[in-house]
């Protein structure tokens, strides 16, 4: 429930409000702005109703939140989050690229890579750790050291640094050498590792699930948020769908709606989204087209020798060439590169 509260209705008000919202075993929130005070109440529509709230005399509405999400929605908070990995603004008007090799192979690879795609312009190296892999005999990563190699690399360089988390139990050793966690396509809705993330105190990289609809990734945002972390991007990295000539179908129709619905930052990864090197570029430009906040992409030093992800990884000079493919359409959607 949105309440609105009229424009001469003063602190004491809102108190008061919230008091009652609270007592009555709901969740209250608290969003002032400029003109007017806004509450919110969350939790069980029956009891809501029981209050009566537009009876006060210093409530001006009292609205339903429509969406499934609460937190996550537009109708609750109107401007556009934004959301810091470090000192990288994701969302609002500049657009953040993220880049990477798919995992830590060594600190030879993580380091050169990430030289490399920092030269080309990226602000943020994202890295795995911890991989999840569809055959148990894959590489899945070399797990706490790589995590250190990740942050020495990070440090070095002046890169916040990403990784993936795939299990509760690692959520704290992730979050004491990452400046973002993420949540991977396989675990979009692993409801005990978004609550324990949600509890972490670090920004959130939330991937959508391969078979996940839009609003099912909003449902797993708003856990994150409803455990009091709002730091959370969103990251379309592509659906499985009838479809087999590319390794999943990039879905560009979510960005336009996940932005109507949601003030949360959402990310392209084209790397993830095609499964081809080739088509990583103008995915990604397609995605700076449709108003996605940046991109989350895959290079490697050589893509040929890559532990996972090769056929999708760009090589540097490839990235490079996205980088400067990238820079005038930003610029035509009126935005400019983080
Ligand atoms: C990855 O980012 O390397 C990864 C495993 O992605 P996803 O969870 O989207 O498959
Ligand atoms: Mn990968």
């Amino acid at each position: 429930m949105i309440i609105v509260l009229k424009p001469e209705a003063g602190a004491d008000t809102a108190d008061e409000l919230l008091a009652r919202i609270s007592e009555s075993g709901l969740k209250p929130l608290h969003m002032p702005g400029a003109e007017r005070v806004v509450l919110g109440a969350l939790g069980d529509e029956r009891v809501l109703a029981g209050l009566q709230l537009e009876s006060h005399p210093m409530v001006e509405s009292v609205k339903p939140i429509l969406a499934p999400y609460k937190l996550v929605s537009r109708e609750l908070h109107p401007h556009d989050t934004v959301v810091r990995i470090g000192d990288l603004p994701i969302g609002g008007r500049g657009f953040a690229v993220i880049a990477g090799p798919c995992a830590v192979e060594s600190a030879e690879q993580t380091r050169n890579t990430a030289r490399e795609v920092k030269a080309a312009g990226a602000r943020a190296l994202r890295a795995g750790a911890y991989k999840p892999r569809t055959s148990p005999y894959g590489f899945s990563g070399h797990g706490p050291e790589a995590l250190r190699i990740l942050r020495e690399v990070g440090d070095e360089l002046g890169l916040p640094v990403v990784t993936e988390v795939m299990d509760a139990a690692d959520v704290d050793i992730v979050a004491q050498h990452a400046d973002a966690l993420q949540i991977g396509a396989r675990n979009m809705q692993n409801f005990t590792l978004l609550r324990a993330v949600g509890r972490s105190g670090k920004p959130v990289l939330l991937k959508r699930g391969m078979s996940a609809k839009i609003e099912e990734l909003l449902l797993a945002a708003e856990y994150l948020l409803a455990e009091g972390n709002g730091e959370v991007v969103l990251c379309e990295r592509g659906i499985r769908t009838f479809e087999t000539a590319t390794r999943n179908t990039l879905d560009l129709n979510a960005i336009p709606y996940i932005k109507r619905k949601t003030h949360l930052p959402v990310l392209v990864d084209p790397s993830h989204g095609t499964g081809v090197r080739d088509f990583v570029l103008p995915m990604a430009l397609a995605a700076a087209a449709c108003g996605a906040d940046g991109l989350l992409v895959e290079v490697h030093e050589n893509p040929a020798v890559a532990l996972s992800d090769g056929a999708q990884s760009l090589y540097p000079e490839g990235f490079r060439e996205l980088m400067a493919a990238l820079a005038p359409v930003v610029a035509a959607v009126g935005r400019e590169l983080a």
